[in-house]
């Protein structure tokens, strides 16, 4: 039975899709406004994680993930950088999905970004000030939290304390223009600073709040109700919070009915910042020389409800981890004849139930990993008997093919390398074919330094990347 914990209830719950075979789910995507960080990626791995094993459990996926590219930090560091809006965020969003897919991480079925939906926002809006949850003031559109008597229930707040915490930050002139310190802004009125940023619309010439496209993208892709929403924790409160008001209140309807989300990352035990010098994108850890899978596998191996603690040393040690992987696929698909075992089909089953209970609790990726190393040392041990034969061999490659289209770490350097690894061996026999000695040993030596050794077998040139 699959479960998940649920912010809205703070229970694990069983999941039930509104269709029985099919997942609606949304996530709130980046802010295209610089490159993505670490503690971003965190968010979109879990997202990844939790995507894959929802395929895996035979589910079919519609997972809608928004891009923002329109928003106060958009707009000043496009102006900064003497850009319109639209080249700025394009460029970051091109190097967004790059990250993306550099750390394995499957694309979304449904990626909008936020410029295209100007008119969805604009109709939710006005319903809901049909509805009397909105009112305007000097041009910006307000949503009033007191027409919701549900607020805050996602981040179990206490609204009345909420009130007064609001009342007491009152600072700048513009707050007094609300009905109530807490009401957040739906819509805001073009001012000299947005420069040609804004839309000419029935509720003014303006841009519209975070909150509110969300509201309008996930209706429009999923329904006025969807299975998941996900997001980091940080957005509990007040992004989500507002979400569910504005939708809700709209739509008489309840918004999403599974709520996850993953807790922060931390750097060396601390906050991630530019000012403590522990700031890291993607790139900035690929040019320190680690690798991508090893990244993912950090991400991956703590439970997404953690706390994660990222440091280099811990990275520092995940390729030897990931070498055990490797080195046992190697060893499966090169295993010369040995005697077929019947045990073996036992311990694919034990296999793929442990991995699949401990995944099916909240995703559980610790005990879905034992089960996995488990697994390994058994056979590990039965192939160094001479107990295995071909036919378990395949078998065994079938289930970590299966586990690994989870978690998504196994093969996927060696599969990015490996045409031009195969390509340099071919003009390799080329070259020995034609007695051409030193062409052959150069590329052999030439691959030894990028890490791969190549070994003459009677089946043909195997080959193996090592650290
Ligand atoms: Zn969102």
């Amino acid at each position: 039975m699959l479960r998940f914990h649920n912010t809205l209830t703070r229970k694990k719950e069983e999941f039930k899709p509104l269709i029985s075979n099919e997942v609606k789910m949304y996530s709130c995507g980046p802010t295209v406004y610089n490159y993505a960080h670490i503690g971003n990626f965190r968010s979109f791995i879990f997202v990844d994680l939790l995507r894959r094993y929802l395929k895996y459990k035979g589910f079919k996926l519609n997972h809608v993930m928004n891009i923002t590219d329109v928003d106060d930090k958009t707009i000043r560091d496009s102006l900064k950088d003497g850009k319109s809006l639209q080249e700025f965020t394009q460029h970051y969003t091109a190097e967004f999905l790059s990250d993306l897919k550099t750390l394995n991480v499957e694309i979304p079925e449904v990626m909008p970004k936020a410029t295209d939906h100007i008119p969805e926002m604009v109709e939710l809006i006005k319903t809901l000030k049909e509805k009397g949850n909105a009112y305007e003031r000097n041009g910006t559109t307000y949503f009033s939290i007191s027409s919701f008597k549900d607020y805050g229930k996602l981040a179990n707040l206490d609204t009345e304390n909420l009130k007064k915490n609001a009342d007491g930050r009152l600072n700048s002139s513009d707050e007094y223009e609300k009905d109530d310190a807490r009401d957040f802004a739906l819509w805001k009125p073009w001012e000299e600073s947005d420069g040609d940023v804004f839309w000419e619309t029935d509720i003014g010439k303006g841009r519209p709040g975070w909150h509110i496209e969300c509201s309008a993208m996930s209706t429009k892709y999923l329904g006025e109700t969807f299975d998941i929403h996900t997001g980091g924790v940080d957005l509990v409160f007040p992004h989500h919070t507002n979400e569910i008001a504005q939708s809700e209140c709209a739509h008489c309807k309840t918004f999403v009915n599974y709520w996850l989300h993953n807790e922060h990352l931390f750097v060396n035990g601390e906050k991630m910042s530019k000012s403590a010098g522990n700031f890291f994108t993607l790139r900035d850890l690929l040019e320190k020389g680690y690798s991508p899978m090893a990244i993912r596998y950090q991400f991956i191996a703590s439970h997404y409800r953690q706390q994660l603690n990222f440091t280099e040393d811990a990275l520092k040690q995940i390729p030897q981890t990931l070498q055990r992987f490797y080195d046992f696929i190697d060893k499966l698909e090169s295993l010369s004849a040995g005697e077929e075992n019947s045990n073996v089909s036992d311990l694919i089953t034990v296999a793929k139930k442990g991995f699949e209970e401990s995944m099916d609790d909240d995703l559980n990726i610790s005990g879905a990993l034992a089960a996995i190393f488990d697994f390994m040392r058994e056979i590990n041990k039965l192939m160094s008997e001479n107990k295995i034969g071909k036919s378990n061999a395949k078998d065994v490659l079938h289930l970590m093919n299966e586990f690994n289209q989870v978690l998504g770490v196994f093969d996927h350097e060696k599969g990015e390398i490996a045409e031009e690894v195969e390509a340099l061996i071919e003009q390799r026999q080329e070259a020995r074919k034609n007695k051409d000695f030193a062409a052959a040993d150069k590329i052999r030596d030439d691959l030894k330094e990028k890490g791969i050794i190549l070994e003459d077998t009677k089946d043909g040139v195997k080959w193996k990347k090592i650290n």
